[in-house]
C-alpha cells in the first residue's frame, strides 16, 4: 500500500525513541510483558520456620497468587498492547503538519508500521499528499470520515499499522470514537494535528474533545505576521463568516493576542462598509 511503509530501524533495535517505554513490536512487547510480569512472590520462600500454620496459609496464597497471575498474564497475551494517543494543535503555520510528520518519520524509522489519513475537504495539494508549508510531503489517506478507513485499508492490513497520525483533525467529525477505538482497543498509537480553534477563536470541529483521552497534548505557536512576537491566534483577513474556508497565506495570518483584537475590529469595519454599500447598491436596484 502506497500510505504505509515500513523501515527497519537504524536508530534504536529495541525501542522507539519518541515512547521510550514501549518495546516497539506486539512480540517484543510480549517477551517484554512476561519478563518485566515474573510472578516474584513464588520466588520467595517462606524463611519463619517457628509459625508453621502461618507459613502454610502463606504457601497456599502464594501458590494462589501464582496461578492467578500466570492466569492474567495468560489474558494480557492475548490482547494487543495498549495504544497511546498525542494531540498537536495550535494556529495555522504553527508547524503542525510538519511536527505530526516529524513524529510519524521517527516511528516509520523505528520500524513501525505508518499510515497517514487528511481530510478529503482539504485539497489545496491534491489528494494523496500531507504537505507542509516548508515543503514537507507524505503520502496520505483522504477521507470524508475516519470510521471509512479500516475498511478503505482492509482488515488485515490495518491490523499491521501501528502508527496512525491524522492531519486537519478539525475537520472529522467521528475523531473521538475513531481515536478511543484505535488506542484502547485496536492498540495503535494515534497522532493527532489540527485547529483547536477557529478564526473566532472557538472550538474547532472536535479536536478538543478528545483531550480527555490523550496521553499528551502539545500547543504550538508561529510567529505574529504584524509584530512578529509569539503568535497564539488565526486571523482570517476576508470578509467571509463561515467557519469552514479552507485557504492558505491569502485568507489568514497567524496574530498574537494584540494583533489579533486590533485586527478583527479592522476586518468587522470593512464588513461593515462592505455590507452598507451592497445595501446602498441594491436600494438602487
Ligand atoms: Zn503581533
Amino acid at each position: 500500500m502506497l500510505a504505509i511503509s515500513r523501515m527497519k530501524t537504524v536508530l534504536n533495535p529495541k525501542f522507539s525513541p519518541l515512547f521510550p517505554h514501549l518495546p516497539k513490536t506486539k512480540a517484543a512487547y510480549f517477551a517484554h510483558l512476561s519478563r518485566t510480569s515474573e510472578p516474584t512472590i513464588c520466588n520467595n520462600p517462606i524463611r519463619n520456620a517457628n509459625h508453621i500454620h502461618r507459613k502454610s496459609t502463606s504457601l497456599l496464597s502464594s501458590s494462589f497468587f501464582c496461578s492467578t497471575q500466570k492466569r492474567n498474564l495468560q489474558m494480557e497475551a492475548s490482547r494487543p498492547p495498549s495504544g497511546e494517543i498525542h494531540v498537536i494543535v495550535g494556529p495555522m503555520f504553527a508547524g503542525k503538519t510538519s511536527t505530526l510528520l516529524r513524529r510519524i518519520q521517527l516511528e516509520s524509522g523505528s520500524g513501525r508500521s505508518v499510515a497517514i489519513i487528511k481530510s478529503s475537504k482539504d485539497t489545496r495539494y491534491g489528494l494523496d499528499s500531507v504537505v507542509t508549508h516548508d515543503g514537507m510531503k507524505s503520502p496520505c489517506w483522504a477521507l470524508k470520515n475516519l470510521s471509512s478507513f479500516k475498511q478503505k485499508l482492509g482488515i488485515e492490513a490495518y491490523e499491521q499499522v501501528d502508527v496512525i497520525g491524522i492531519d486537519e483533525a478539525q475537520f472529522f467529525e467521528d475523531l473521538y470514537d475513531f481515536c478511543r477505538e484505535a488506542a484502547d482497543h485496536d492498540g495503535k498509537i494515534v497522532i493527532v494535528a489540527g485547529l483547536d480553534g477557529n478564526y473566532l477563536r472557538k472550538s474547532f470541529g472536535s479536536i478538543l474533545d478528545i483531550i480527555p483521552l490523550a496521553d499528551s497534548v502539545t500547543k504550538l505557536t508561529a510567529r505574529c505576521e504584524i509584530c512578529g512576537k509569539r503568535a497564539f491566534f488565526t486571523l482570517r483577513k476576508t470578509e467571509e463568516t463561515q467557519v469552514e474556508l479552507i485557504g492558505g497565506a491569502d485568507v489568514y495570518m497567524p496574530v498574537c493576542r494584540h494583533h489579533y483584537v486590533s485586527g478583527q475590529v479592522a476586518v468587522e469595519a470593512a464588513r461593515h462598509v462592505l455590507e452598507s454599500s451592497n445595501l446602498e447598491c441594491g436600494s438602487y436596484a
